[in-house]
């Protein structure tokens, strides 16, 4: 069925019409109820709660009006907006009115409370200020003022700081014993009752700019996604790298777009990536700290049996705890690696070779395998943090070492490249197949779980390792053929002259 255009004016007339009375009829409750709570008058706050029943009414008139409008008539986008927003505000002005009515609840239970004057004078300028946003936001809605309904978001800091203090107010009543837990509670949920008022005024500040020009608060993130992706590459800039031409109003709109694009794709990225990741962490964790607690257990029970078996059993528990430390101990330096820079000091070397070393000769001892040194001294020194690089190159030698048979041997050699210099560990141990070199720098990625965990691994080593690489603006290089063994280098650029 089609109506005229009039028709549908008037329909449009009479839901902000409709909206407007609402609007007022909270404003009003907003005012009765601070008195009625000021004057702990239960009988007035009885009758406003009954009085809610008259709000809930007209809103479900509201909400038939425009869903009848929105199916019957044939509204345009500009007429659809101020629809949708009327929906909108209309659950924001009835929900205001419940809040109200909350507060007119709280009144009966507040009997025999001690506020303090603070606290009642925050509720004398909360009140004031929760019904002056509603007021504002109706004269915005009444005349469609876009500057009015936008100052509405900085009127409602001055309610959200009244609300601090108050919250304040009723934790210090709390602490000197003047308020009892349940009225403070009463108090503290009073407060946040206006509080959400005033957030509600400020949604439909939002809902009357929509209506306005279209303004909605994700095009503002989109409008700070934009400015950040400015920063980098415009949009623009790859559309026409791609041989798209542009103009200059499509540029800016093409590249608002993709810059959104952007932004939301490179954040569903980071967050799958963060739930993979304590995903992961978890399952890592689950394994050892399960068998901790049944060795524990069995331990802890009398009857665990000979001597020999409980040697076995605690040697057995100090390895699981061993592995969830050393889980930890790396997790610690991945997140340290994420948010620092490393320190720009001079490191030779030499140094940090010999000191690796060092850190894993008892591993290398253990395991039956030599380790041989080649190319130092190489005086060669570079920029960066030490400690890091240490990490990396010890990661590098304890994993040739794990992953080789015992009487081999894991060679450490120091090269100087054209533009840097490299730290090559060579191990002829079980090697590592093709399609796996892409991915065993990704954190707890392994080929041979079983023999990556019976040799002590976490699985995070090489994910150390690259970050650690990246971090001083250098990279890994790996070779390894299976059976025949695997050589891992560490470029690093060397500092301008
Ligand atoms: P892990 O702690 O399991 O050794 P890493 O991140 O250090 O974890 O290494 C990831 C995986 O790469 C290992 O589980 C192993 O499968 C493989 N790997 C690393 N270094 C070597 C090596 N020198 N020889 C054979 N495989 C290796």
């Amino acid at each position: 069925m089609t109506t005229t255009r009039s028709q549908l004016d008037e329909r449009l007339r009479q839901i902000r019409w409709d909206l407007s009375a609402m609007i007022d009829l909270v404003a009003a409750r907003v005012e009765e109820v601070t008195e009625a709570l000021l004057e702990r008058d239960v009988a007035k706050a009885d009758a406003l709660i009954i009085g809610d029943d008259e709000l809930d009414l007209m809103s479900q008139e509201v909400e038939e009006t425009c869903i009848d409008t929105l199916i019957r008539e044939q509204p345009v986008a500009s007429d659809l907006r101020a629809i949708v927003a009327a929906l909108h505000m209309n659950s924001d002005i009835e929900r205001s009115g419940d809040l109200a009515t909350n507060i007119a609840k709280a009144v009966g239970r507040l009997q025999g409370s001690k506020a303090d004057d603070r606290i009642r004078e925050l509720i004398v300028q909360m009140g004031h200020e929760a019904r002056y946003l509603f007021e504002q936001s109706g004269i915005a809605y009444r005349n469609l003022d876009a500057e009015l309904a936008a100052s509405i978001d900085e009127l409602d800091d001055v309610l959200d700081d009244l609300h601090r203090d108050f919250i304040q107010a009723v934790i210090r009543g709390a602490t000197h014993g003047d308020l009892v837990p349940q009225q403070s509670l009463q108090l503290a949920l009073i407060g946040r009752f206006y509080e959400r008022i005033g957030d509600h005024a400020e949604n439909m500040g939002e809902r009357i700019r929509y209506i306005v020009d279209g303004w909605t608060p994700e095009r503002a993130g989109a409008d700070r996604a934009r400015a950040r992706a400015a920063d980098h590459t415009t949009a623009a800039d790859r559309a026409s790298h791609a041989g798209i031409g542009v103009d200059a109003d499509q540029e800016v709109a093409l590249s608002r777009g993709l810059a959104v694009i952007d932004t939301i794709a490179e954040e569903r990225r980071i967050d799958a990536t963060r739930r993979a990741f304590v995903a992961n962490v978890s399952h890592e964790l689950k394994t050892p700290i399960g068998a901790i607690a049944l060795l524990a257990e069995t331990l802890a029970d009398a009857d665990a049996g000979p001597e020999a078996d409980r040697d076995r059993l605690t040697r057995h528990l100090s390895r699981e705890v061993k592995r969830v430390g050393d889980i930890i101990d790396d997790l610690l330096e991945l997140s340290r690696l994420e948010e620092h820079d490393p320190e720009a000091e001079p490191v030779r070397i030499d140094d940090v070779v010999h000191e690796s070393v060092d850190v894993v000769r008892g591993l290398a001892d253990a395991h039956g395998v030599s380790l041989a040194v080649v190319g130092v001294p190489s005086g060669i020194e570079l920029e960066g943090e030490r400690r890091q690089l240490v990490r990396a190159v010890v990661n590098l030698i304890d994993n040739a070492v794990r992953y080789s048979e015992s009487g081999s041997q894991v060679t450490i050699a120091v090269d100087r490249l054209v533009d840097g210099a490299e730290i090559t560990v060579t191990d002829t141990g079980i090697g590592i197949p093709r399609p796996e070199l892409e991915r065993i720098f990704e954190r707890f990625y392994r080929v041979d779980r079983a023999r990556s965990r019976d040799t002590g691994g976490t699985g995070l080593g090489l994910a150390i390792v690259r970050h650690v690489a990246d971090n001083h603006g250098g990279r890994v290089v790996v070779d390894s053929k299976v059976g025949a063994g695997s050589s891992f280098s560490l470029q690093l650029p060397l500092p301008a002259d």
